[in-house]
């Protein structure tokens, strides 16, 4: 094939930027991962959720907040014949949509949830940020109680901390209600309006559109405008003041170590009172601001009714998969493999070939984690994969075996070997192993 069509196929079924293949080398992170958030979640009274990848595009647009980078710029449309459909981009609005939807408003509340799955944003793809990525979060419907704030934020530092991923920072704020937001509203504009030539681009528009986002603003020449802006906690009414003030005394009980950042608010519209970031650090006087955070959430009483529903207190969190498993590597946390063969068979021969595929399956329903390479026939073959493998014990079936109806047990690390009646193995693969 001329090289230039070969280039062109390769770029033609390229990985789209910002995706990634996760190849078996990675499956035990991310299977043990999912696992032990799951249990963990269970522990807690959660259970769990799925809702389909697409959702209506109006499930995000009336809810994460139309001018809000999430809706404007890196949500993915799905071209349909009619559908307004679009990739979700976030787990907390579909499954708000799930409860209204499914009448779970009519069971016991709170309703307790957890989900996993993949999760779409057109993004500038870099380490630890993906235009696919994937997040296990949790949803807590039907409760206004700050103490669900705090177990939220619990369970999932519960999560990382089961994966030795210990010293984390968790960045805390209120961004107030109906009540109270207009009012910090009024005076972050007041602060910001003689500023705006100095503002970014983006910015500019921030300040008609969502001037609380203008404290979310990463440019340098943004970011000391930050610093002294008007921090909202001053102007909290007295119901999210207290509930603040328990979030972080229950915060305090469970010993978790919490910064309160001020000038917290989030990329979605739809938080009320509390909002959170966790962080790994070496320690937590080393917290630096603008790093990419391992998960994140905060409260949303209003998101059901703004779905059309009853008002339904909630709170929630997610975190990133690919940034929680790439904190691991970095810390060199050990994961076992999913399957660790402790029996490897061995064939010589062609009858030996087909004695040895009925002793492969009666070894498995045994329960023996056996392994074999029958595709290869020489013996050195077949000991290099049992040794890369790591199993205790191969058995090694040839032509005198089959007369003679018997096996040979090796030990892999002594290179000892027995010859015993073939109808006696089980038994003694049972002494030898378990
Ligand atoms: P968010 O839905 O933006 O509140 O994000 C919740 C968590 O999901 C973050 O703390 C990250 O761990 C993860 N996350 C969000 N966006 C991405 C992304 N583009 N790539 C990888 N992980 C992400």
């Amino acid at each position: 094939m001329p090289k230039k069509i070969k280039k062109q196929i390769k770029e033609e079924i390229a990985l789209p930027k910002g995706t990634f293949d996760i190849l078996p080398s990675d499956e035990k992170y991310w299977e043990r991962v999912e696992n032990v958030a799951k249990n963990i979640s269970r522990e807690y009274g959660f259970v769990k959720i799925e809702t389909p990848i697409f959702e209506h595009s109006n499930v995000y647009l009336r809810t994460i907040g139309e001018a809000t980078d999430v809706v404007e710029k890196q949500m993915y449309y799905l071209k349909t014949k009619g559908d307004k459909l679009v990739l979700r981009p976030e787990g907390t609005a579909g499954i708000a949509r799930a409860y209204l939807v499914n009448g779970l408003f009519e069971q016991p509340q709170p309703v307790k949830l957890f989900y996993f799955g993949p999760f779409f944003r057109y993004e500038q793809p870099q380490s630890g940020r993906f235009r696919q990525f994937h997040q296990f979060g949790l949803e807590l419907i039907g409760d206004q109680d700050p103490i669900n704030d705090a177990e939220i934020i619990n369970i999932l530092c519960e999560i990382f901390n089961k994966f030795g991923v210990k010293n984390l920072a968790i960045e805390l704020n209120s961004i107030g209600c109906k009540l109270c937001r207009p009012k910090f509203k009024s005076a972050l504009l007041k602060y910001y309006r003689p500023k705006v030539k100095n503002l970014c681009q983006n910015c500019k528009q921030r300040i008609d559109v969502n001037p609380l986002r203008l404290l979310d603003c990463k440019e340098e020449g943004c970011r000391k405008f930050i610093e002294n802006a008007p921090q909202i906690v001053d102007k909290l009414c007295e119901d999210c003041k207290n509930h603040f003030k328990l979030v972080i005394e229950y915060l305090d009980e469970l010993g978790l170590p919490y910064i309160l950042n001020p000038h917290l608010v989030r990329g979605f519209d739809y938080y009320t009172k509390t909002v959170f970031e966790i962080f790994y650090e070496d320690s937590i006087e080393n917290h630096k601001p603008n790093q990419l955070a391992l998960a994140s959430g905060g409260r949303y009483d209003y998101l059901v009714k703004e779905l059309g529903g009853r008002a339904a207190p909630a709170v929630g969190g997610a975190f990133g998969f690919e940034r929680l498993i790439g904190q691991m590597k970095k810390q060199n946390v050990k994961i076992n493999d999913l399957f660790e063969p402790e029996v490897f068979v061995i064939q010589l021969g062609p009858t030996a070939k087909k004695k040895a595929l009925k002793l492969f399956e009666n070894l498995r329903k045994s329960g023996f984690k056996a392994a074999q390479s029958f595709g290869k026939d020489s013996l050195a073959t077949q000991l290099a994969r049992a040794d890369r493998l790591k199993v205790k014990t191969a058995l090694i079936l040839g032509q005198k075996e089959i007369f003679d109806e018997s096996i040979i047990i090796k030990e892999m690390d002594t290179g000892v070997q027995e010859t015993i009646p073939m109808e006696k193995l089980m038994e003694r693969l049972k002494e030898k192993l378990r």
